[in-house]
């Protein structure tokens, strides 16, 4: 192809198309890459004009066609991208630049390198959505070159374009692409599979096509007869699409009925409806196989009728109805709209296709766990969708798997928020239920009901995980700001002062760098401030003295109750029941609402689940006095003999400690029963343990509480 054919072919596509332009970029491009030569043998600019017509059969602008051709001027010759600047100006410049970048990230099996890769493309893409069709196009015509390089490359390469490639091509509704990437990829991955069935496809061609004539001529005589201009032909499936239906739905070749599709392709949109009326009254349609993507359109901005019949031979084949412009789209997907660029008209669309992207964009700012992102994107890119209808017959589209929750959220934000309950198709149902396509959803919603850490489980979309994740965000700031805010209060309450208005507030937050009233009251309820240093700044100068004294009687006050905690004083303990901890042991505190601190072992299992918020846990360490003592409920398991309990108590009196309490039911073979003693700290209670476990008839003794970590004695 040299470039009066280039020229030809691509006026076929796009008449008004900047002749002049495109010379000059590939004169410049053949210039830029004089004497390189491509694996295939075939001098370099060869792969330039193929990518610069993939675009071109796209209907793209003489814009993007130009950057087609120069797309590997920066990343392959001695070119930089400020020479390609003075030439062409700033955007074709940007376009080259965008797609070297992408080329400069290679994809690896590694996740947190996919993933920049990914954030790379879409960002680059939110830029110029056209950066991503150069790239498509480029990734295309390397597909069809594959064969002349090295088998481990084209495997890496076939790989990386059905994950990434392809569905990207889906996502933006370029059937044309998509489809030739898919079955480019299949070849290349799983070459025997990929014969074999081009084969058996050749093999049944005539018969094919023999029945397909059955079908097709009686839909066009009785289409015409309605009156309705349109074309009517059968359309083979392609190769990739056969296989999945092999593989996934494990249905053998020479049963799939569908191998091929008849399509009707009309004018205007009330002739979709007029013909689909045609088609069914020649043949009984399929109940449930009826879609409506007309009215619905698909994420990608898919349209058309969707039905199938029982056909000659009772067969089942599928039908699809459209316009010429809606199957332009459906081949041609957002690349559609350029054509119309220059008039604006068109671009709507094309912006709803750019939301998805943006929102992509602003859930991924939410993700700090990389395989997070990664997961979320496959959902959204990779997995079918499924569709359900709103209790006024509006059509959602979710990935399967959906549940009614994701559907709470896919309605709006605030309703998946409130979401208490749903109904589906009549019946309520829990949230947790995967949706099917068809459904017919109603939500449930409650003022009172508000999102929990479990609802992440229950969500597929990255939408409604995104923003549950914003509002628990939000509710454990708002949380720590009211503690903050109590904290304070009580703190001046001691010296009657009252809390000052907001304007004193922000001087004292800004005099401790941070920006607002609210960041102090989260610094106090998050224990990285003190209450009583915040206090400080705002109690009379005057009234100091007296606070001095009074935090005197604290501080003894503190010391008797055995903690001292880090950065907060004067705050209520309350030593947890669960776990009983005792000096010598490691400790941690955990803020509770109103209810001042509570002291844990540091291994204590109910702290792994408080460890939900974790601005809550606070470091403390003991400050005990010498006579302190601390209750311990151990457990003991012994054998029925006489004086067992008599020598239990008396090996626990042996090491001066106290019995507050015994509870032993002596029956038949064994007992377990509690025995609640006073310690000054771990290693007496050690002792008391160890004592207590070589009295005769003591089969085991421990602590009654906290987990596995403390074994039998
Ligand atoms: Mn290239």
């Amino acid at each position: 192809m040299n470039l009066a054919e280039f020229i030809i072919q691509v006026e076929a596509f796009n008449a008004n198309i900047d002749i002049s332009l495109i010379r000059r970029a590939h004169e410049f491009s053949i210039k830029a890459h004089e004497g390189q030569i491509r694996e295939s043998g075939e001098p370099f600019t060869v792969h330039c004009l193929n990518v610069a017509l993939i675009l071109a059969e796209l209907h793209l602008d003489s814009t993007t066609i130009a950057a087609g051709l120069l797309h590997d001027v920066v990343e392959d010759t001695p070119i930089g991208l400020n020479g390609l600047r003075q030439e062409f100006g700033d955007e074709i410049a940007e376009l080259v630049d965008g797609v070297t970048k992408l080329g400069q990230v290679e994809f690896k099996s590694a996740e947190e390198q996919q993933v920049e890769y990914f954030r790379k493309m879409l960002l680059s893409m939110a830029r110029d959505i056209r950066v991503i069709l150069i790239k498509l196009a480029d990734r295309l015509h390397n597909m069809r070159t594959l064969e002349y390089l090295q088998p481990r490359k084209r495997k890496r390469i076939a790989q990386e374009t059905r994950e990434v490639y392809a569905p990207l091509a889906h996502r933006f509704g370029i059937a044309k692409v998509k489809t030739e990437l898919e079955d480019l990829s299949l070849k290349f991955l799983m070459p025997d599979v990929y014969s074999e069935l081009v084969q058996k496809v050749e093999l049944t061609r005539e018969e094919r096509e023999h029945y397909i004539q059955q079908v097709v001529e009686p839909i066009s005589r009785a289409i015409f007869e309605a009156g309705i201009k349109a074309q009517v032909y059968g359309r083979a499936k392609h190769i990739d699409s056969i296989y999945r239906k092999i593989q996934y739905r494990n249905v053998p070749f020479d049963q799939i009925s569908d191998l091929f599709a008849i399509r009707v392709i009309t004018t205007t949109k009330a002739e979709c409806y007029h013909a689909l009326g045609v088609v069914h009254e020649l043949w009984n349609p399929v109940v449930r196989k009826f879609a409506d993507y007309i009215g619905n359109p698909k994420p990608n901005n898919y349209q058309s009728l969707h039905t199938a019949i029982f056909g000659p031979e009772n067969k089942v084949i599928e039908v699809q109805i459209r316009t010429r412009e809606m199957h332009h789209i459906a081949e041609n997907g957002i690349a559609a709209h350029w054509l119309y660029k220059e008039g604006r008209q068109q671009m709507d669309k094309a912006d709803q296709q750019m939301a998805w992207l943006r929102d992509v964009l602003e859930w991924q700012k939410d993700m700090t766990n990389p395989s997070e992102f990664l997961e979320y994107l496959k959902i959204d890119l990779f997995t079918d969708d499924i569709y359900v209808y709103t209790p006024r017959g509006e059509i959602k589209h979710l990935p399967a798997g959906a549940t009614a929750l994701d559907f709470a959220f896919a309605i709006h934000t605030e309703v998946g928020l409130r979401c208490s309950g749903a109904k589906i198709n009549g019946r309520i149902r829990p949230l947790t239920t995967p949706l099917q396509s068809g459904d017919k959803v109603e939500v449930i919603t409650s003022p009172h009901r508000h999102p929990s850490q479990d609802w992440l489980k229950i969500v597929t979309t990255s939408n409604a995980k995104s923003r549950i994740r914003r509002w628990l965000k939000q509710a454990g700031y708002d949380q720590a700001v009211a503690l903050g805010r109590e904290l304070l209060e009580r703190e001046l309450k001691k010296s009657r002062v009252k809390l000052p208005g907001d304007e004193e507030l922000l001087e004292i937050a800004q005099g401790m760098s941070l920006n607002s009233v609210s960041n102090l009251f989260y610094a106090l309820g998050n224990g990285q401030v003190s209450a009583q240093h915040v206090a400080m700044k705002i109690i009379p100068t005057d009234e100091e003295k007296k606070e001095s004294v009074v935090e005197q009687v604290l501080e003894r006050f503190r010391s008797e109750r055995g903690i001292k905690v880090q950065g907060l004083s004067n705050m209520m303990f309350r030593f947890a029941g669960c776990c009983q901890p005792v000096p010598g042991e490691e400790i941690v505190g955990y803020i509770t609402r109103g209810r001042g601190v509570t002291i844990h072992r540091a291994d204590c299992p109910s702290i792994q689940s408080l460890a939900n918020d974790p601005e809550r846990l606070i470091p403390v360490s003991w400050d005990v006095t010498r006579d302190q003592t601390f209750v311990v409920q151990l457990e003991v398991k012994v054998e029925p003999r006489k004086n067992v309990l008599v020598d239990i108590t008396d090996a626990i009196a042996d090491n001066d400690t106290n019995v507050r309490g015994v509870d032993i039911d002596i029956s038949d073979i064994s007992s377990v029963g509690q025995i609640v003693i006073e310690v000054n700290n771990l290693s007496q209670l050690e002792r008391v343990l160890k004592r207590i476990k070589k009295v005769k008839g003591v089969i085991a003794v421990r602590r009654a509480t906290g987990g596995e970590s403390y074994p039998d004695y």
